[in-house]
């Protein structure tokens, strides 16, 4: 824990990310209970051990339906919905890929491309049966494996934010790996809370500018956060399920302010696939969702910026809107 101007900054590093909880109180058994809590999710979720409730349906591909807990049929249930929905390119069945690819973990090398192609008839989602009756979950083919890495973390912010909401804890901001939750607004800060945007590929100080949000969520997936680099390309953790190679576009970054994390975390995802252009134009349309994209030719373009400020810190980069 250390402090500045009333804050109390509690962190920790869970789902291999570091997490950061900001409260206005010296609370440290609340932030102990945050962890937990955090810790208790990850283990219902996670696909990087051996067990875990995901972990018991990708056992069982091909092979049986496995019932789960009511929170996991409900987001899987979710990812199910948005991975199906037509031209997405959001894709919770995409688990052969990225554990083929291991980027972020030790072993990454470009796969070979007929191993990549062989393991996309794996990565059909219309093959995962779900039975709303008993909560159960059916892989139809062995080999499948469901991966709910671009939703996790998003769905424990907005848990930890409905505990915080329960404690009457009126101001707070959880930071789990770039997924950003908030409650309120930091006391005499009427702006509301300050997110940095960070610089890609730059050190963790270097900012292209802060939002300004107050009960907000801010997502941020972008290129710089796993990759490795071979033969001059950046090899990152977004994939484009239709090819299972890394989404290739202009874009960087891309940053989702809207209510649920949850939300900002499948919105990063499904816009980092859309690109700039049709991205645009489908926020045009979601009077509820805003985003931030950064371009490789040093572009930060804000969508109508109707639930966040940006203040512009890198003078290099230009800002439009
Ligand atoms: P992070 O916040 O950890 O950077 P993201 O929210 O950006 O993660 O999601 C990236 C993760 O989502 C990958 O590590 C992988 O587990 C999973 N993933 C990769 N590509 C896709 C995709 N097209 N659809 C759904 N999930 C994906
Ligand atoms: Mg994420
Ligand atoms: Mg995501």
């Amino acid at each position: 824990m250390n402090t500045d101007a009333g804050i109390y900054n509690y962190s920790a590093v869970l789902m291999g990310s570091p997490i950061l909880l900001k409260l206005f109180d010296d609370n440290p058994t609340l932030a102990r209970q945050v962890f937990q809590l955090i810790k208790q999710q990850e283990n219902l979720f996670t696909v990087n051990r051996a067990e875990s409730e995901v972990m018991s349906i990708n056992h069982a591909a091909g092979r049986h339906a496995v019932r789960v807990s009511e929170a996991v049929f409900r987001l899987i249930s979710v990812a199910h919905a948005v991975s199906v929905s037509p031209g997405s390119t959001f894709n919770f069945t995409i688990g052969p890929v990225v554990k083929r690819w291991k980027i972020g973990f030790q072993g990454r090398a470009v796969p070979p491309a007929n191993e990549i192609a062989a393991l996309l008839p794996l990565t059909d989602p219309h093959q995962v049966i779900l039975n709303a009756e008993d909560h159960s979950v059916f892989l139809q083919q062995p080999g499948m494996e469901i991966d709910l890495g671009a939703i996790a973390k998003g769905y424990i912010a907005d848990v930890v934010q409905a505990f915080l909401r329960q404690q009457g804890v009126p101001q707070a901001l959880i930071n789990l790996g770039g997924n950003v939750q908030t409650l309120g607004a930091p006391p005499h800060e009427p702006q509301g809370w300050s997110i940095g945007l960070k610089k890609p590929f730059g050190r963790d100080d270097e900012l292209l500018g802060v939002l300004q949000v107050q009960g907000k969520s801010v997502v941020t997936s972008g290129i710089y956060e796993r990759y490795f680099e071979l033969d001059g390309k950046c090899w990152h953790h977004i994939f484009d399920p239709h090819t299972g190679y890394p989404l290739d576009n202009e874009l960087l970054s891309v940053t989702v302010i809207s209510d649920r994390s949850l939300d900002g975390d499948i919105y990063t995802t499904l816009l980092y696939g859309m690109g700039v252009e049709q991205g645009l134009a489908y926020l045009a349309d979601q009077p509820d969702l805003d985003a931030v994209f950064v371009t490789r030719d040093q572009l930060i373009i804000c969508s109508s910026p109707r639930h966040f400020q940006f203040q512009q810190r890198d003078v290099n980069w230009q800002l439009r809107y």
